[in-house]
């Protein structure tokens, strides 16, 4: 017979097994030489890792072994200074430690009747964030898995006052760019509506003559209309205060999809390029992009949260006692119900540093991502596709095709010297540095270049 109270019981058995994990954790978080790491194919993983599960276990000791040796080093190190792929991440060190109290306490994030100290902390955050944007006091909303889920919420909740308004199309209609994300055309699948991709102007930026365009040629089976601030390809900001003329005109749902660029509104040097960003219905920014906080959150904010609320709510017997209260339960403004409070790495990170801080790490970025553009400029076998924005420099080897950026891209990986993937616009391959990371230097994005010649 199995006893199965040593797995909630504190024995000596559960005193080694957390100090296995925290030791490990302790490790993890003080160290600044983790290795870059690649993946593994699927069978030499399968190999390497051997058969951990069956009746009896493996052990704690075992587990964690194969862990640190198999498991992880198959896993690139996201927080890798020379992580410039995609969106890298790069948690505080204060976000991250946090994360593990956010697990030991066992915290339900979805109501207030059984979270409502890290809600309201949670909620401050929201707060503070609304009011950088420059959003009315009563903003609010939630933390969600992330951008994708955020918009898919934020969509939803403007078809819902939509339709309360009366407005009954045969099809529903988002407006966008046609630079806007991908998680814009899968709300869009989920909620089976249609997508009207507006062309952005030679910038990439949309501009609200193109959405009043679109608003009278499709009226009112537009619901909402999505405005990305900061592209994830490019960095783009588009014409919010342009595109907010045309949505308040029309009264429509103004979305503003910021998962990785809204957050550079908190340096000084990026602000003004968000104007406009004030008069959104809703709006979403990724903490695990650049706010520094770990995987996963994203924050939605509505300007007006009843209207999410009263899209969202799921209603059952077993729920009567939290959604017949007004508390404020996060469950309520999006497309989920159990939750953990993943805004609390973040609170607490804002809490032991100060904004200040985070304002400096964002300029530093978008400091550092003009210098490596006048670098580029300045070397003639590389070219610049556009001048960056933000914190995204997308340039060119000139000469080469796809092939020749995807060896060089492995290489760099191979040789654990970076991790660059290429991307590509118009149909030309490019090379890509996405810079949030505080401790990317000049000399490592360089370093990467030389590769190159
Ligand atoms: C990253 C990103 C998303 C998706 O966010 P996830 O957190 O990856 O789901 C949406 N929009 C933009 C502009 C993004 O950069």
């Amino acid at each position: 017979m199995t006893d199965s109270a040593r797995m909630h019981d504190v024995t000596e058995e559960t005193r080694a097994i957390v100090d296995l994990v925290l030791d490990y954790s302790r490790r993890r978080l003080l160290s600044q030489d983790t290795p870059l790491d690649k993946p593994l194919p699927a069978a030499e993983l399968a190999r390497l890792a051997g058969r951990t599960i069956d009746e009896d276990g493996i052990g704690a000791r075992k587990a964690i072994g194969v862990f640190e040796h198999v498991l992880a080093p198959a896993c690139i190190t996201t927080d890798d200074p020379r992580y410039l792929s995609f969106i890298p991440s790069a948690p505080s060190k204060a976000a991250a430690a946090f994360d593990v109290v956010v697990s030991a306490s066992a915290l339900y994030g979805g109501s207030w009747l059984e979270g409502a100290g890290a809600v309201h902390a949670e909620n401050e955050v929201l707060r503070w964030l609304a009011a950088e944007f420059g959003l009315p006091t009563g903003a609010g909303g939630a933390f969600v898995q992330g951008g994708t889920l955020g918009n898919l919420s934020a969509l939803v909740a403007a078809r819902h006052a939509a339709a309360d308004a009366g407005a009954r199309p045969d099809r529903w209609r988002i407006v966008c760019s046609a630079e806007a994300h991908s998680s814009i055309a899968s709300a869009a699948r989920v909620m089976d509506v249609d997508v009207v991709t507006v062309a952005p102007d030679s910038g990439g930026v949309l501009r609200g003559e193109a959405v009043r365009e679109a608003l009278e040629a499709h009226g009112d089976s537009v619901f909402a209309v999505v405005a990305t601030a900061g592209s994830t390809n490019f960095g783009i900001v588009d014409d919010l205060a342009g595109i907010a003329a045309e949505t308040r005109a029309h009264g429509v749902w103004l979305h503003v999809d910021g998962a990785y660029g809204l957050a550079a509104m908190l340096s000084p040097r990026a602000r003004d390029r968000f104007a406009g960003v004030e008069h959104a219905d809703s709006l979403v920014v990724d903490p695990h992009k650049w706010l520094f906080a770990p995987f996963d959150a994203c924050a939605l904010i509505y300007r007006d949260p009843e209207l999410g609320r009263r899209a969202h709510t799921q209603h059952a017997e077993y729920l009567d006692t939290l959604t017949e209260t007004s508390d404020w339960s996060p469950s309520d403004f999006a497309a989920h119900l159990t939750r953990r409070p993943r805004g609390l790495p973040l609170w607490f990170s804002l809490a032991t540093y100060g904004a200040a801080v985070y304002r400096d790490a964002i300029t530093a970025s978008l400091e550092l991502a003009q210098r490596i553009a006048a670098e580029i400029e300045a070397r003639p076998e590389v070219q610049l596709v556009r001048p960056p924005q933000l914190g995204v420099v997308v340039f060119e080897r000139i000469g080469w095709e796809k092939a020749d950026y995807v060896a060089w891209s492995n290489r760099l990986l191979d040789e654990q010297h970076a991790f660059v993937t290429p991307s590509s616009h118009a149909g030309r391959t490019n090379a890509r540095f996405a810079i949030l990371n505080p401790r990317t230097t000049f000399d490592h994005l360089t370093g990467i270049l030389d590769t190159m010649r």
